[in-house]
């Protein structure tokens, strides 16, 4: 799960880090009532989406006055930004953070993240930060310094004095740089984060280190033990099938392509997405019913796939193991009959009970097309929807 700039600069703050004062607006009359709370000065309106990239993409302004103010933040309000994050289709603005304008002398990348093939942390540290970090990594990679940390109560001085040695920090900016890598470790550690991306850190021509930019990304199985987290989800944020598909407990991603997929494992899921493209079709989903799905849940699986308009055909690649496919079976008949059903469907069953399930959908006067192994499942969707 993803939190807004706004929200991981709060939670930031909580934990002793140094950040930006901002407000924040969901429209443009809140600026009056709140605007009091800021110094006046220079200001910067910054558009709150779940994406990066906003300075490039016009969702990152800097203005004089409150006037202009107002202005930039009318215009931004309903804009859909592209960014190299959010995909062609972009994302709408909804709230907009106005912060104090900072005056910056220096701008660097600090990030930590899980890093699962170590069990440890890793902490990502640049010199380069800014809008152009992703350039850095391509062409000048020797500039990006990764430390790997083990998880315990507190980070060490000397994990500390590793992370921040290339930036050549003064005794005094290492202070603050303590407070802000014990933040991001504790954060990490507490409410499960998975990543915090600040970029840029920077250094003020008046010498302090500030938090300009926050990135959280937390993980989805652990929060249930934090409700206070799940509080800042931002629905508006996610694509609505994939919200749908919580609600059943399906492990839904939604795709650009135009053969859906209901799979059962996630890497049987892959395998069938590899071998779509094999055939020169793209998936419309990534979709795992899971171990031992009921005949409602794979009606909703169902219903899920085809509520993307974007699907020609739909391939349903199940090896029953704790899964029936008489269940499964069933449960593809009912939504079919129910959804009524127009796109060609190949269906694949291997496993628990494949002959009882190749029977409920061959005494379904549905048109299915089924298949004895996984290419050929891939070969006659694909031809199919030709
Ligand atoms: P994104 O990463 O989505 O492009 P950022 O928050 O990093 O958005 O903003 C882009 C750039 O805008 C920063 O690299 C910085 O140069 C400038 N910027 C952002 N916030 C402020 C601020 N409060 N004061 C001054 N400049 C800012
Ligand atoms: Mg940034």
């Amino acid at each position: 799960m993803n939190i807004h700039e706004h929200q991981a600069k709060k939670l930031l703050e909580e934990y002793g880090s140094p950040v930006s004062k901002g407000i924040v607006v969901f429209e443009s009359r809140d600026i009056k009532d709140k605007i009091k709370d800021l110094k006046i000065g220079n200001y910067v309106v910054k558009a709150q989406i779940h994406a990066g990239g906003r300075g490039k993409a016009g969702g990152v302004k800097l203005v004089k006055n409150i006037k202009d103010l107002e202005k930039e933040v009318k215009d931004m309000f309903g804009k859909t930004l592209v960014t190299h994050q959010t995909g062609p289709e972009g994302k709408e603005v909804k709230r907009i953070y106005i912060e104090e304008a900072s005056d910056i002398h220096k701008e660097y990348y600090l990030s930590c993240l899980v890093d699962r093939e170590s069990s440890k942390i890793a902490f990502i540290s640049s010199t380069e930060g800014g809008m152009d970090i992703e350039k850095v990594s391509k062409e000048t990679p020797n500039k990006i310094i990764t430390n790997k940390v083990e998880v315990e109560e507190n980070i060490s001085s000397s994990n500390i004095d590793k992370i921040i040695k290339p930036f050549n920090f003064s005794l005094e900016q290492k202070k603050d740089a303590y407070k802000i890598i014990k933040a991001l470790y504790k954060i990490l550690i507490e409410k499960d984060a998975s990543l915090i991306e600040i970029n840029p850190l920077i250094i003020t021509k008046n010498n302090k280190l500030v938090c300009l930019d926050a990135k959280m990304n937390f993980d989805d199985n652990a929060m249930f033990r934090h409700p206070e987290i799940l509080d800042l989800r931002d629905l508006n944020e996610e694509d609505p099938t994939e919200i749908e598909a919580s609600k059943h407990d399906l492990a839904y991603i939604k795709l650009n392509g135009s053969i859906g997929c209901m799979v059962n494992g996630a890497g049987l899921a892959m395998a069938t997405m590899d071998i779509i493209k094999l055939y020169g079709e793209e998936p419309a989903n990534f979709l795992d019913v899971g171990g031992g799905a009921s005949k409602e849940k794979v009606t909703s699986a169902f219903k899920l796939i085809l509520s993307d308009k974007n699907v020609k055909g739909i391939l349903i690649n199940i090896f029953g193991g704790i899964m029936r496919c008489d269940v499964l079976a069933q449960g593809v008949v009912d939504a079919a009959k129910e959804t009524k059903l127009k796109v060609p469907l190949v269906v694949r069953l291997a496993g628990t009970n494949f002959k009882e399930g190749k029977k409920i959908l061959d005494d379904s006067d549905l048109k299915i097309l089924s298949a004895n192994d996984l290419n050929d499942a891939a070969k006659k969707i694909v031809e199919a929807i030709k």
